[in-house]
């Protein structure tokens, strides 16, 4: 019998879970644990209208009328599942029948000066924003989506944007089609994309680049991927997942008896096999899922809806459920690639593996049902 439950990361995840327990009747202690010192807030506007000052911390909060005992700007430090404590950074424990591993993760970085960005929390997006000023010179390391979101709000902004990617396309994830669509977008709006160049280093001034060429920097953004927040979890027993996320299989359980795991930190099983999910819907759908199963009710189990994520740039909309293979081919459906707006779908040999459009949420929507129906 659960009386009591401990979440770790008082995020999407973590406030998902604990919403989701209540509404599922579950009336025990819901202790929500989270390092940073503001209530929970939503992350996509850090790169795109928080940054580009259109709304305020107030406007991206999260859900604050939870029945939850909050202990914000507490790190939980480590988990000893035997005694059922999580042990948080100013020596206190928080004991609880369940806990829920909802840390999520870290921007990852590289080896840099002092006054190189990372986009990952709040403080990150006011103290980039605050140096995203008309001429300034940015150049962003990773061409991945909040890359190319930060460049897009940077021209918005006035700045001057150079997009520095190790890999041969930005956006690879969408394959040559749908990326190279957004990369000339980028172009169109006087983005400098530069591909197949690794950085060699950054210093003060420049971001220099493997065959020396040094691009001249008033700001540097790194934003090349993130790392799942686990430190904590070392010596629990929680297992970890190849790609250093916590193991998880399709009931969001983990490798240890009463422990749960949802949201970016989380390597869950899906039905085409393990896979750490970094989109918003993902943590959203997960914490369904852990709330569930930690109650033992019937509930949603990982994958049953396909993965699904949107980015916004250059006030457009690209939307994408589904899981696009690298050697699949987008055949448009209504629109044109190199209109104002497309839809289509993503296939392989037999099948269609995702679909994707680009401010056609009616046409998307509709794509979107037949592929669950796959
Ligand atoms: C800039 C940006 C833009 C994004 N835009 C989009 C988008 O347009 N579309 C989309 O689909 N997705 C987007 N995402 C992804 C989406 O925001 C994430 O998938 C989502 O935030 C994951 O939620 P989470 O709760 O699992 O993890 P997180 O949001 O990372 O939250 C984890 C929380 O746990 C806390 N924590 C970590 N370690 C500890 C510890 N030891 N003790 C206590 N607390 C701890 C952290 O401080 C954090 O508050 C974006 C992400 C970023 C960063």
């Amino acid at each position: 019998m659960i009386g009591s439950v401990a979440v770790v990361g008082a995020s999407l995840a973590g406030t998902g879970t604990a919403r989701a327990l209540r509404e599922l009747g579950f009336d025990g202690r819901v202790t929500l644990i989270g390092a940073e010192p503001h209530r929970p807030y939503d992350r996509p506007p850090l790169s795109k209208d928080l940054l580009a000052g259109k709304v305020t911390a107030a406007d991206i909060a999260l859900d604050e009328d939870l029945d939850v005992e909050w202990r914000l700007g507490r790190r939980a430090v480590s988990l000893v599942p035997g005694d059922r404590a999580v042990r948080l950074d100013d020596g206190s424990d928080v004991r609880a029948d369940a806990v829920v591993v909802a840390t999520g993760a870290r921007a990852r970085s590289i080896p840099a000066p002092r006054g190189v960005h990372v986009l990952r929390t709040l403080e990150d997006a006011r103290r980039l924003a605050a140096v995203l000023l008309p001429g300034a010179r940015l150049v962003v390391v990773g061409g991945g989506f909040i890359g190319c979101e930060v460049a897009a709000t940077g021209r918005g902004l006035g700045v001057e944007v150079t997009i520095v990617e190790a890999g041969p396309a930005v956006l690879a994830p969408l394959g040559p089609a749908v990326a190279g669509r957004l990369l000339r977008t980028h172009r169109e709006h006087g983005v400098r994309v530069v591909c197949g160049a690794p950085v060699s280093a950054i210093t003060p001034h420049a971001v220099v680049l493997g065959d020396g060429t040094e691009l001249p920097a008033d700001v540097v953004l790194v934003a090349v991927g993130a790392v799942p927040e686990t430190d904590w979890l070392r010596g629990s027993g929680v297992a970890l997942a190849a790609d250093g996320g916590v193991a998880a299989d399709r009931y969001c359980r983990t490798t240890v008896p009463s422990v749960f795991t949802a949201g970016d930190v989380a390597t869950a099983e899906f039905p085409c096999g393990p896979a750490r999910v970094e989109h918003w819907t993902n943590a959203v759908d997960q914490a369904q899922v852990a709330a569930a199963a930690l109650l033992g009710s019937p509930g949603p189990a990982v994958g049953d809806r396909p993965p699904y994520f949107w980015s916004d740039q250059y006030g457009s909309r690209l939307q994408l459920a589904g899981r696009p293979g690298p050697g699949d081919t987008f055949r448009v459906v209504e629109g044109e690639l190199d209109g104002e707006s497309f839809a289509g779908v993503y296939e392989d040999e037999t099948r269609v593996t995702a679909v994707a459009a680009l401010d056609r949420p009616r046409a998307f929507g509709a794509l979107r049902r037949r592929l669950r129906q796959l």
